[in-house]
Order: structure tokens, then C-alpha cells, then sequence
């Protein structure tokens, strides 16, 4: 912090962009301080069990125990870490300033936002008990714990059409449960579907309860969603793709953001619409949205900052 309290960098969020962010703002000495978040400080992965596809963990690591390392990493080198939220923003000035939860506000000449996204969830009961546990949002992440499973994937886009062709490498069939009887996907995607000769379609049709068996996913009860009559789905893995929300409340009308609500840079860079401020993660990317990934981007985000606050002197 400068002699006017005025920070280097502040970072907002704490799962693997905003940890990585930290990390390399703190070896560059420019002593970050890092807002967390009050419910979920470590990010999506603390909700996760086993991460098998982290580089660097041979035998695969367990997502709260891979946080706390990136946490414990980046406070080594001095990050200063705070679990709360950040509730307003003022970003357009040269010197940008954040409030806290308790109304402090907190200066900065660059912000760093890693606020990532949230996955939709069905809403149902259980559905968080099972989520690790049979119940997964994540193909790319989650796909290879079900090899010779019956998979079902439930959405009508063509993220459920990707998951689809994607777990079928894996299981021993997958049903596609879409609560119409058209799909929203490409046609390209779709034709992919059809073509598969593993994937099955329950039309107009939507999951209404989760069965469980030993703490695991055991099947599913679909619903008819034009007569209501209810059929089981014997299916012991359940991907939810119906889309995500990227935590941008706080930068709408403030920075630019896309048609889906992500912040936008100017890529390959982090940079904002606002000079000074770079986003990081999967509160911008949309795309790949793995924590290797979130990672990356963090890392660039401090380097970014970095060169900004070099050219400020
Ligand atoms: P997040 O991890 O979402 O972190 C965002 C952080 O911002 C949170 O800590 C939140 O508290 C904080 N925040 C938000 N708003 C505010 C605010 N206003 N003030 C302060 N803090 C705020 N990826 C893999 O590569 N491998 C896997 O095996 C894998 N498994 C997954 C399993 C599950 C169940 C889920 C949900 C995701 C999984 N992913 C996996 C995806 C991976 O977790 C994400 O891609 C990654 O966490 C994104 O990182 P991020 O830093 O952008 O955001």
C-alpha cells in the first residue's frame, strides 16, 4: 500500500483465477489485497470432491484441499485475504475504490475481478447432497467417473448436446431429458446427437425426483411435462446443462458486458472496458471454463496489472 492508502491491487473473488491473480501480485511485491467472498471463499471447487485433471497432481487432489494450497500459496508471498463481499464499485477513476460488506471502502489503482459462475441448478431436493456424488455440472470435469454408467444430461442447448457426445465416449448409454420436444442446439450439434448411436431422447419431459442409494445417485423419476405421468430413469450419473450466470450484478451498466451477462476483454489481454480493471476466469469466459483454465487467465490478469501500474510511474 502506498503512504496515501492507496493499494496496488485489489482482487475480487478467490477460487482459482483470483488465487493465482494473488499469487503473482503478491511475488511481484505489489502486496494484493484479496476479497473472497463471505459463503463461498475458494470457488466453485470447494464443492466438488475429487479433481483428477488439475495439472501437477498425479494421483488427483480433492477441490477444497487444492484451494486452501493456492489460498496458503498466495498468502506465503504476503496477499492479504479477506472472506467478505465486495457490494459496490467505483471503477472510472484513475483511483478505483470498492465497498465492503460493512460499508468500508477500500482504494485501489487497479482491480483485478475474478468473480466467476454460477451453474444453474434443477432446484430439486437432495440435488446438493448428491452433487459430487452422481450429480455433476461438468462433463470435461466429472465424465471419466462414469465409465459403463447410464448418463442422463438434462437441457435442450448445445452445451447439453456437447456434454451428450462427450459422455457417450464414456458411458454405456445416455438419455438427453429435455422438457420439449425440439431442441434449442445448433443443428450441427443436434445432427451429432441424433447420429450417436449411444444417446436417447426423453422429450418433453423433465427430471422430478433423485433417488439415492448409499450416499450416491441411484436413478431418477422423469415427469411428463404435457400429461404429468411419471416413468424412472435408471440412470446413476444426472448432468445438469441448462447454462450458467456469471456473477457480474455489480458491473452492469459500469463495464461492458456480452449478450449472456459475461464481462468482455480485449483478448488475448484481460483488460476491460475500464482502464486499470482486468477480469479474469469464468466471470468472462464462457468457453472452456475449467479451473486449469480460470488459472491461466488469473495469472495474466496480475501480469497485465503489473504493466499497467509500471506505465502509471
Ligand atoms: P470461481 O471458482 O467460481 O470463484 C469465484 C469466487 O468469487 C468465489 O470464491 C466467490 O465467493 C467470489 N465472489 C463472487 N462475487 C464476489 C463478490 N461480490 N465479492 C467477493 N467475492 C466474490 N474444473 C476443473 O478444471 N476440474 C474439475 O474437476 C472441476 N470440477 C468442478 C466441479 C464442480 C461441482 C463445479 C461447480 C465446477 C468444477 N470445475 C472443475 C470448474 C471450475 O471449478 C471452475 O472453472 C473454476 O472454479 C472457475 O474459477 P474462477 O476463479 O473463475 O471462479
Amino acid at each position: 500500500m502506498t503512504n496515501d492508502g492507496i493499494r496496488n491491487v485489489i482482487i475480487i473473488g478467490s477460487g482459482p483465477a483470483g488465487y493465482t491473480a494473488a499469487l503473482y501480485t503478491a511475488r511481484a511485491s505489489l502486496a494484493p489485497l484479496v476479497f473472497e467472498g463471505s459463503v463461498t471463499a475458494g470457488g466453485a471447487l470447494m464443492n466438488t470432491t475429487e479433481v483428477e485433471n488439475f495439472p501437477g497432481f498425479r494421483d488427483g487432489i480433492m477441490g477444497p484441499d487444492l484451494m486452501d494450497n493456492m489460498r496458503a500459496q498466495a498468502e506465503r508471498f504476503g496477499a492479504e485475504l479477506i472472506a467478505d463481499d465486495i457490494t459496490a464499485v467505483d471503477l472510472e477513476s484513475e483511483v478505483k475504490s470498492v465497498t465492503d460488506s460493512a460499508g468500508a471502502v477500500h482504494r485501489a489503482r487497479t482491480v483485478i475481478i475474478a468473480t466467476g459462475s454460477q451453474h444453474r441448478r434443477l432446484g430439486l431436493p437432495r440435488e446438493d447432497e448428491l452433487s459430487g456424488r452422481g450429480v455433476s455440472y461438468c462433463a470435461t470435469c466429472d465424465g471419466f467417473f462414469f465409465r459403463g454408467q447410464h448418463i442422463a444430461v438434462v437441457g435442450g442447448g448445445d452445451t447439453a448436446m456437447e456434454e451428450a457426445t462427450f459422455l457417450s465416449r464414456f458411458a454405456e448409454k445416455v438419455t438427453i431429458v429435455h422438457r420439449r420436444d425440439t431442441l434449442r442446439a445448433s443443428k450441427a450439434m443436434q445432427e451429432r446427437a441424433f447420429a450417436d448411436p449411444k444417446i436417447t431422447f426423453a422429450w418433453n419431459s423433465e427430471v422430478a425426483e433423485l433417488h439415492e442409494d448409499g450416499g450416491k445417485l441411484s436413478g431418477l423419476t422423469l415427469r411428463d411435462t404435457v400429461t404429468g405421468a411419471t416413468s424412472h430413469l435408471p440412470a446413476t450419473g444426472l448432468f445438469v446443462a441448462i447454462g450458467h450466470d456469471p456473477r457480474t450484478e455489480l458491473f452492469k451498466g459500469v463495464l461492458t458486458l456480452d449478450e449472456e451477462g459475461y464481462l468482455t476483454v480485449d483478448a488475448p489481454s484481460t483488460r476491460t472496458s475500464i482502464p486499470g480493471v482486468f477480469a479474469a476466469g469464468d466471470v468472462v469466459d464462457h468457453t472452456y471454463r475449467q479451473a486449469i483454465t480460470a488459472a491461466g487467465t488469473g495469472c495474466s490478469a496480475a501480469l497485465d496489472a503489473e504493466r499497467y501500474l509500471a506505465a502509471l510511474v
